[in-house]
């Protein structure tokens, strides 16, 4: 309140940034009254024009004619919605659903809304079709531990942890699919970037050349998806402080046994044949930053430590499977897949699966499956890069975390 003024900020429905009334004694005694009266938390309505004269720098200010309330608070809200205390990050996911009043969640989600729509587009563009996997399934992609189990009448069943093996089913009749889809992973991670129910966007394509064919795709969708936000998610991007930089194709490729090398010099530990922990990702990517390289593939993964449904080389040890990092952390992972029925099947038995539990998966390869890859780049990780988030909780309204199940 200014003097004989009433200045109230509405989070409105369209522009992240709050419309601002303001009203005065002398012009509308009867609404500076009503708005005097109105608690923070008000769901309410107001008609009226912009004002000649704009002097808050927060949002668009509006000389008001009538405002109609519709609900009232009943208590006093449990959260600052305005930011000017900071919350804790516990109670601010607890109460985000009030905090996407405020500017900066708000801003934050519609770029969520964002990405995925770039996405939908790129693919679109591109001729991908639009698939939706089921969720509930019989059989892992990776295996039995990271797996929720589901009562489903007589039968076991799961939360699909990923879309892997039907977007690769589908490539005997619909060779470029994409979903957008989440994941479900039973591990008890407490990490700044796990969650247990994530999303992804997930492609498959047939009839590649190679497993460079499927970089080509990533890289232009991660281009397309920066490009697009770049364009139109200024007013947000200015709510947040940032600018989210633009990527120009080509990536830099490193090959995995180049990055294990580097890392070793810098006196980090990795064992043969294993993947790269969450710490050597992250001093990898502080490596390639000095080098220039933001975002960069990490390619030729060792058999040892891929899945069982990645093509292998001739070697026996390397495989098609390459990470995508930014800013030192693994947002995507994908590669070319085995196509072949025998060497799918001889590679289930070397990774210990039973190729029994994979029927409905393998009958698919005896009937002219295409060459084909794709990947799964996580919606959050992409976020917590593009947006300069330090926890994945910030990225996704609901949190599902090793202790979250409500809200
Ligand atoms: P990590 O090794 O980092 O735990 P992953 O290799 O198990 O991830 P993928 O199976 O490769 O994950 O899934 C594809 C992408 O989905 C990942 O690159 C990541 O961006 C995202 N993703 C996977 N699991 C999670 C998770 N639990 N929480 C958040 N994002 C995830
Ligand atoms: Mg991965």
């Amino acid at each position: 309140m200014v003097g004989k003024v009433v200045i109230i900020e509405i989070s409105g429905d369209t522009s992240v940034k709050p419309s601002v009334i303001v009203l005065k004694k002398d012009r509308e005694p009867e609404l500076y009254e009503k708005a005097r009266r109105l608690d923070i938390g008000t769901a309410l309505c107001f008609e009226g024009e912009v004002s000649p004269i704009q002097k808050s720098k927060r949002g668009v200010e509006y000389i008001v004619k009538s405002i109609t309330i519709y609900s009232e608070p009943l208590e006093p809200l449990p959260v600052d919605t305005v930011g000017k205390v900071p919350t804790l990050l516990d109670t601010r996911i607890k109460y985000r659903y009030l905090l996407l009043r405020n500017p900066v969640e708000k801003a934050i989600f519609k770029i969520r809304a964002g990405i995925i729509e770039a996405a939908r587009k790129y693919f679109i563009s591109k001729g991908f079709i639009e698939v939706h996997t089921p969720k509930i399934v019989a059989a892992g992609a990776e295996g039995g531990a990271t797996l929720f189990p589901v009562k489903y009448f007589e039968q076991e069943a799961y939360l699909s942890q990923s879309p892997q093996l039907y977007k690769q089913i589908l490539m005997t009749g619909l060779p470029r699919v994409f979903e957008i889809t989440p994941y479900f992973r039973a591990e008890k991670f407490n990490t700044t970037r796990h969650l247990n129910e994530s999303w992804g966007i997930d492609a498959e394509q047939g009839f590649i050349n190679g497993v460079e064919d499927v970089m080509k795709t990533l890289e232009e969708l991660v281009c397309y998806i920066t490009d697009y936000l770049r364009e139109n998610y200024v007013e947000e991007q200015e709510v947040l402080g940032i600018e989210i930089e633009k990527l120009t194709p080509p990536f830099k490729k490193i090959k995995f046994e180049e990055a294990v090398d580097i890392l070793r010099s810098e006196g980090i530990e990795i064992p043969e044949g294993e993947d790269l922990t969450d710490a050597a990702e992250k001093k990898l990517g502080e490596i390639m930053a000095e080098k220039g390289h933001k975002i960069y593939f990490i390619i030729g993964f060792p058999w040892k430590a891929t899945g069982f449904y990645y093509m292998r080389e001739e070697d026996g040890y390397h495989t098609r499977k390459f990470d995508l990092d930014y800013k030192g952390l693994e947002i995507a992972s994908g590669g070319q897949r085995e196509h072949r029925y025998d060497k799918l099947i001889e590679a289930m038995k070397n990774k210990g699966l039973n190729p029994e539990n994979f029927e409905f998966y393998l009958e698919a390869f005896k009937y002219g499956m295409p060459p084909h890859g794709g990947f799964g780049l996580g919606i959050e990780r992409l976020m917590m890069k593009l947006l300069n988030l330090e926890n994945i909780r910030e990225a996704i309204i609901f949190v599902r975390d090793r202790t979250r199940i409500v809200p």
